[in-house]
This record gives C-alpha cells, sequence and structure tokens, in this order.
C-alpha cells in the first residue's frame, strides 16, 4: 500500500470508527437521563453500537470504488464479513444483559407501544440470526451462491428498518433533536445506498453495454468471451484488475459474477475475459454468441504491477485458472515493451490442461521472462518440475537477487496452493510486503 492510500485507508477507518460510536456521543452530550442500572445502559450502548455497524453493512458491500481504492475488494468484503460477525455479537448482547438487568424488560407487555417495540426488537435480532447463520454456513449446507445472496439482501434490508422502529418507538433515545438526527440521518444514508445500488448502478451500467465478439475454447475447459464496448470508449483498467461480468440479463438483475480482465490494459477497444466451466454460470459462458449484449462494470481490484513502477523484477505464480491476472500482465507488458526481469511459475494439474501455453510460449520471445512450468501430474518424459510447488523449486531458480527489496512477486491460484506457496515463500527469504496475492473467493 503506498503512502497515500495508507493515509486514504486510516482516514476511512477513523470515519467509520466515529459513526459507529456517534449514537452513543450524542447520548453522551445530551442532557442526562435519570439514573439507572449501569448494566441497563452498557446494554443499550451494545444494541447502539451494534446496529449502526449493521447500517454501514450497506456501504461496505455497496463496491463504492473510493473505497475499494485504498484496500482491493477482498479487503474490503472481509472487514464486511468480520464486521457482521462483530455487530451480531454487540446486538445479541443487547437482550442478554437486559435479561440480567430484569427479565421483565424483554418480556411481553400489555402497553401496545412497548410490546410492539419489544416485537420489533425481537424479529430483528432473529433475522439477524438467520443472516448471519446463512453466511457462515452457506458453503457446508451448500446453499447456491445466488440464492444466498438473494436472502442475504432481503433479509438484511428489511432487519435495519425494524430495528431502527425499535429505537424510535421507544421514544427514550430518539427525545431530543439531536438523537433523532443522528438515526434519521442513518435511515437516509442506509436509503441513498439502496437506491444506488438497485437504481442508480444497474442505470449506468445499462447505458454503457459491451457486445460479444468472439467465444474461443481454450485448453483447460476455459473459455475465452472477448467483448467491445457498444457505442461507448469503455473503461481504463491495470493489468490484472477484474470486472463484474452480467450476461443474459440486465444489470438489475443483481446477477453478475467477478472475472478478471486477462486482456492487455493497453487495447481499450477489446476486453477478454477467460472463464473456466466451474458451476451454473460458467458452464454457460460457452452458449454465449457473437454480438449479444452483456454488461460490464470495472475496474476493481489491487492486483496489478502498476501499483509497483518502482519494481525491479517481478516472479509471478499462477496455479490453474489464477493464469488470468498474470495473461493480462504479460500481454501489457509485451505491449508497452516493458523488459524489466520475469521468472514465470505456473503451475498446473495436466500438461494438457495448461491455458495459454502457445501463447505464453510465444510472449517468451517478446518479453525477458524465464517459464518454469510446475506440473502435478506430468506427462512421460517430462523435462520440467513435476509435484507442487515448493521452497526447494523457488531456491532452485531465484538467487538473492531475486529476493532483494523491489522484487514484487504475484500469487494466484486455488485457496490450498496460495497458502501452501505464500508459505514458502517466506521460508525462502521473501518479505510478506513483496508478496501480493489475489483469491478468487470474496465470499
Ligand atoms: C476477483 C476475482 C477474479 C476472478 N477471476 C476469474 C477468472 O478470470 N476466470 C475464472 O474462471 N474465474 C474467476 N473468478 C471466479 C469466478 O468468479 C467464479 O468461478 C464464478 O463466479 C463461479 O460462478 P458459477 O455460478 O459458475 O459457480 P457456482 O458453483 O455457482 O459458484 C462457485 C463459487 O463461486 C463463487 N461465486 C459464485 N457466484 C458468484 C458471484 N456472483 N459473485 C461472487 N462470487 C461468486 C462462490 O464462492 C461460489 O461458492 C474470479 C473470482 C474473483 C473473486
Amino acid at each position: 500500500m503506498n503512502a497515500k492510500n495508507k493515509l486514504l485507508g486510516t482516514v476511512y477507518l477513523f470515519f467509520y470508527a466515529f459513526l459507529v460510536l456517534l449514537p452513543i456521543i450524542i447520548l453522551l452530550l445530551g442532557p442526562t437521563l435519570p439514573t439507572r442500572p449501569t448494566l441497563l445502559e452498557i446494554s443499550v450502548s451494545f444494541g447502539f453500537i451494534g446496529l449502526s455497524m449493521m447500517a454501514l453493512q450497506f456501504i461496505s458491500s455497496a463496491r463504492f470504488k473510493f473505497l475499494n481504492r485504498p484496500f482491493g475488494t477482498d479487503i474490503v468484503y472481509h472487514f464486511h464479513r468480520q464486521m457482521g460477525i462483530a455487530s451480531s455479537f454487540f446486538i445479541l448482547a443487547h437482550p442478554i444483559l437486559l435479561y440480567v438487568v430484569d427479565p421483565r424488560l424483554i418480556e411481553a407487555q400489555n402497553n401496545i407501544q412497548s410490546a410492539l417495540r419489544i416485537e420489533l426488537g425481537e424479529f430483528a435480532i432473529f433475522l439477524l440470526i438467520i443472516v448471519v447463520w446463512m453466511s457462515e454456513w452457506r458453503q457446508k449446507l451448500k446453499i447456491p451462491y445466488w440464492i444466498w445472496k438473494f436472502w442475504h439482501g432481503i433479509l438484511a434490508t428489511v432487519m435495519i428498518p425494524m430495528a431502527l422502529a425499535h429505537i424510535f418507538i421507544g421514544g427514550t433515545y430518539t427525545n431530543t433533536p439531536l438523537k433523532q438526527a443522528v438515526w434519521i440521518g442513518y435511515s437516509i444514508i442506509l436509503t441513498a445506498v439502496l437506491v444506488y445500488t438497485r437504481l442508480i448502478y444497474p442505470i449506468r451500467l445499462m447505458r454503457k453495454p459491451f457486445r460479444v465478439k468472439e467465444v474461443k475454447e481454450e485448453r483447460g475447459n476455459v473459455w475465452t468471451v472477448k467483448m467491445e464496448p457498444a457505442g461507448h470508449p469503455g473503461f481504463v483498467f491495470q493489468p490484472g484488475q477484474f470486472g463484474w461480468l452480467t450476461a443474459w440479463r440486465t444489470p438489475f438483475s443483481d446477477s453478475e459474477h467477478p472475472f478478471t480482465i486477462a486482456s492487455s490494459a493497453e487495447n481499450k477497444q477489446e476486453v477478454q475475459m477467460s472463464i473456466k466451466n466451474l458451476g451454473r454460470f460458467t458452464s454457460r459462458i460457452q452458449t454465449l454468441k457473437a454480438g449479444e449484449k452483456v454488461f460490464l462494470d470495472g475496474p476493481y481490484g489491487n492486483f496489478s504491477i502498476d501499483r509497483y513502477p518502482e519494481a525491479k523484477k517481478l516472479v509471478l505464480i499462477p496455479g490453474g485458472i489464477g493464469i488470468t491476472p498474470i495473461m493480462s500482465t504479460l500481454r501489457t507488458m509485451a505491449d508497452r515493451g516493458d523488459q524489466l526481469p520475469v521468472k514465470l511459475f505456473y503451475c498446473n494439474i495436466l500438461w494438457d490442461d495448461v491455458t495459454f501455453r502457445e501463447e505464453v510460449a510465444e510472449l517468451e520471445k517478446e518479453l525477458n521472462i524465464e517459464v518454469i512450468y510446475v506440473i502435478e501430474r506430468p506427462p512421460e518424459n517430462w523435462h520440467g518440475e513435476s509435484g507442487f510447488l515448493n521452497a526447494q523449486i523457488l531456491d532452485k531458480y531465484l538467487d538473492e537477487s531475486w529476493k532483494e527489496k523491489g522484487v514484487e512477486v504475484f500469487l494466484c491460484g486455488p485457496a490450498p496452493m496460495m497458502t501452501a506457496v505464500e508459505r514458502a515463500l517466506l521460508k525462502v527469504g521473501y518479505d510478506e510486503k513483496q508478496v501480493h496475492s489475489e483469491r478468487f473467493a470474496l465470499v
């Protein structure tokens, strides 16, 4: 992270902490409430902290580019997930502590207003438990991603107004204009984010469609979709960045998938994505026809050599379909005539499935690059490296001049490979700041 992004990131984090604590700050600044048990006040504070964190979740998931810039999209999604869990603890602590103070505080009331307030609070907590449970257990429960995403959005959108109503109906914490302003402010921000994500953002994408030029089969069950901007100049991206692709539907359907832009960043007239057939959406890619309209939102991500203009050498380590950001990097370097020394460790299970291996051979003639193939199950008479990439293989090809400050390492592949290679890189002497990783899983 460069100094500017570090500063921006720190400012965002402080602002986040300020917004989370704002309801409590206003409470402390406002007129003193009649003395009540400390535990009760702590319980209410936890409820407020949890709710403001939950409300801010809408911002961290809205894919605002200004937020992604300093941290990277994966970190923002990770933050979203961790804050979701943390806020649930605060929110759940609220009724538990109330019960400890006096069980009657959360029991059914005769007074209609109090009864409604308690029921709204309880129902919001019930929805929260479902949201967190579905998110944490999605893969174990084998809930398809798109079903999870649909319900995640709906339940979260219903839950927050209920929690806000729970606070407003109580009255105690909205009894001054300043306190009301905080919660009304939150409600306005939430509504604005929802209008942006559900209406403005899709309309903006609709206005800038892309047209499929060609769909081409590659080695390894991968299909390359070539697209061109339809009636607009396209977008500028850095090699290694990714975009969200919507096909067969409009952007209002909220059904986009993330894929790396595998083409050269120097060619804005054509965007290529190379997509491995792995599931519901990716298995249909090969049926896309030339001339079909698709929608692309991008660019996103920080996995780019352009973020390290001072780099002296590059070590690129793709595994399987993790080659896509690396192809974009190599193609861009070739277009730029960039002769930076590169070592490419390309890991695959089978030699026959090595996507783009013919093009990599062509790029070897243009670039200052040494390519080392690491094949898990190599063919007979194989002369390259076999098995998994490990510290021994890295040491064989990388002398000390390849580990100095200024050598940047880019790693992208399946999760188990990345964990093992990250460990091996540290073992052979790389500083973790030199190692940049891209995981093809945001959630
Ligand atoms: C930054 C990034 C870059 C990527 N680049 C490439 C690439 O260049 N080439 C490539 O083949 N794959 C890439 N992927 C992976 C690709 O996004 C998934 O393989 C694809 O979305 C799976 O969709 P599916 O419906 O075919 O599979 P499914 O079987 O439905 O889903 C498999 C898994 O993919 C993830 N996933 C599914 N749908 C979505 C979605 N809409 N949004 C986010 N995640 C989802 C979920 O974790 C899910 O469990 C990238 C992923 C990320 C995060």
